[in-house]
Order: structure tokens, then sequence, then C-alpha cells
């Protein structure tokens, strides 16, 4: 089903276009969760990766490959992120997929001391409250689910 993002690919509605190619397009995010929001998407309509088939391997492989180009267009090669939601409960809002590209050098700074906080591997336990709740804030930005208990 056409999405907002199908728009976007067909310019019937802007966007800030920072990549394209003959299979995807790559736009900034409108809410910027990190100073380098970007979504990367494949022209082809798939709502979901769980949705995607055998037949669009190459295609999933060119999204990843996509990710590397934009991210040494903007600089950030050596330190990003990339995040797919699938599913509403996951925190998927638009049913065509697309890969979020995050970096930045407050998202850098951030994480820098938290390695094991940078998305994965949840619960992390930090003797810090104030640094605790705005990583928390961070990651709730980024959709993540996280619970903030005091011991
Ligand atoms: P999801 O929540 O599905 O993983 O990601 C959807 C993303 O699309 C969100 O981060 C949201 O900010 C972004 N978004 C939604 N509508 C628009 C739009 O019209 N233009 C742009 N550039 N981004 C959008």
């Amino acid at each position: 089903m056409a999405t907002i993002f199908s728009k976007i690919i067909a310019r019937e509605i802007p966007a800030d276009i920072v990549y394209e190619d003959e299979h995807c397009l790559a736009f900034k995010d409108i809410h910027p969760q990190a100073p380098v929001h970007i979504l990367v998407v494949p022209k082809k309509e798939i709502a979901r990766l769980a949705d995607a088939q055998p037949g669009d391997q190459a295609l999933l492989g060119h999204l990843l490959l996509a990710i590397g180009k934009i991210a040494r267009q903007f600089g950030v090669e050596d330190a990003f992120r990339v995040m797919i939601s699938n599913g509403a409960d996951a925190g998927q809002t638009v049913f065509h997929l697309h890969l979020h590209l995050l970096a930045g050098k407050r998202f850098r700074e951030r994480y820098a001391g938290l390695p094991e906080a940078a998305g994965h591997n949840l619960p992390v336990t930090l003797r810090d409250r104030t640094a605790a709740q705005q990583l928390a804030r961070e990651l709730v930005g980024e959709r993540q689910p996280v619970c903030v208990a005091e011991h």
C-alpha cells in the first residue's frame, strides 16, 4: 500500500533528499533523533522487513551498501548505527521498509563511554542517576524499550 514514502519517492511531497540510485532513495528524517538521521528507502514497496522475499535478497544488500556510501558522504563512516523497526509493536510507523542511519558528533560522545548501552544488551546498569535518565531519554527517542529502575 502506498505510504508517505512512496509519495516522497514519486516527488509528490518534498523531502531533503541526500542520495538516490536506481533502487533506493535516502532523505533526512523529519524528526531527527541524532545529528545525522537519514532514512534509506527501497523504491520497491515492501511494507516490513518481514515481508521481504528471497527475490529481494540483492535489494536488501544494496540498501546496506547504500548506507555505507551515505555514511561516507556525511563523514560518519567510523561511527554510525542502522536501525529497522518491523511492525507497529516494534515502533514502525511508516509501512514502507526503511533503514534509519543514525550518527553524529553528539551521538558519538554520548555513547563513547557506554559501549554496552549503545542500543543492545539492555538492561544497562549505571551508577549515575542523571546519566541513566539522559540515556533513557535518548533510547526512548530512538523508540527502544527502556525501563529505569532505582536500586
Ligand atoms: P519508523 O517509526 O517507521 O521506524 O520510522 C518512520 C520515520 O519516518 C520516523 O523517524 C519519522 O520521523 C519519519 N517520517 C515520517 N513522516 C515523514 C515525512 O513526511 N518526511 C520525512 N522526511 N520523514 C518522515
